[in-house]
């Protein structure tokens, strides 16, 4: 499990008048730790994340994963977006194994890790079948699994049950934290739920209305099954 060091992180997007997305954001993430990142819509979670993955270059402050600055995607970050991204022509299991393809890494060594995952998220009847065939949950773990198939030591989600109906979403969360117990990656989730944020998380960062500052760090000390 990765750690992160964020100080001062600011983030200018060109334009007239340039906008200050990320205005100084101060955070460490600790390994195996579970943080949210809640705040509205326009706040700059999803610039923050994207930094993070390593998809857009921050403009001043220091980020750093595993006391290394991060410049470009870092090895070891799997990523869940709120729309699934699966690919419509190939089965869930091959979708599951893309990124160890794209990795040019073997993917016969990771049947075993991808048969262990279908089971922690109940797929494992559906291996064989294509995206269209599943449900919106259904598809999102999928798309944890994807996320997860390369053993991450940092997951990155962005809204992943945004799109889902709330009792699905419940489910959802409820799923996400058991298969948390068992990998124990470092986890920084984007939400605007707060229900979801506090139920999951270590601590939850709420962003300021205001673009790009931290209003407040919450501890969160429930009692977890
Ligand atoms: P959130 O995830 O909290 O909704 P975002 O990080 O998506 O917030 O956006 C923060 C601000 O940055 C918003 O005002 C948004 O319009 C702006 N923004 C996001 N991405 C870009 C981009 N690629 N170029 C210019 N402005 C952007
Ligand atoms: P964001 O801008 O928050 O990073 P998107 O660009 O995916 O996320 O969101 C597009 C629009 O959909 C935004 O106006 C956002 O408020 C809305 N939206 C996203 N997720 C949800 C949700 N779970 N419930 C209701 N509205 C949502």
């Amino acid at each position: 499990a990765a750690t992160l060091h964020a100080a001062e992180v600011r983030k200018r997007y060109p334009g007239e008048p340039p906008l200050l997305a990320l205005d100084g954001i101060s955070l460490d993430v600790k390994p195996g730790e579970f943080v949210s990142i809640l705040g509205p819509s326009g706040c700059g979670k999803s610039t923050f994340l994207r930094c993070i993955a390593g998809l857009e270059p921050i403009s001043s402050g220091s980020l750093q994963a595993d006391g290394r600055p991060i410049s470009g995607p870092p090895d070891h970050v799997g990523m869940v977006f709120q729309r699934d991204a699966l690919l419509e022509w190939r089965s869930i299991a091959r979708n599951i194994l893309l990124p160890v393809e794209f990795a040019g890494k073997p993917v016969a060594q990771y049947r075993q890790a991808l048969r262990e995952l279908l089971a922690l998220t109940g797929l494992s009847d559906f291996a064989d079948r294509y995206p269209k065939q599943l449900s919106g949950g259904m598809r999102q773990r999928a798309a944890i699994c994807r996320a997860l198939i390369d053993q991450p030591s940092l997951l990155l989600m962005d809204e992943p049950f945004g799109a889902l109906d709330a009792l699905t979403r419940d489910q959802m969360n409820a799923e996400l934290q058991r298969i948390w117990m068992k990998t124990r990656n470092t986890v920084v989730f984007v939400t605007h739920g707060i229900a979801e944020a506090v139920f999951l998380a270590d601590r939850v960062v709420v962003f300021s209305p205001r673009p790009g500052r931290i209003a407040e760090i919450i501890e969160i000390d429930l009692p977890r099954p």
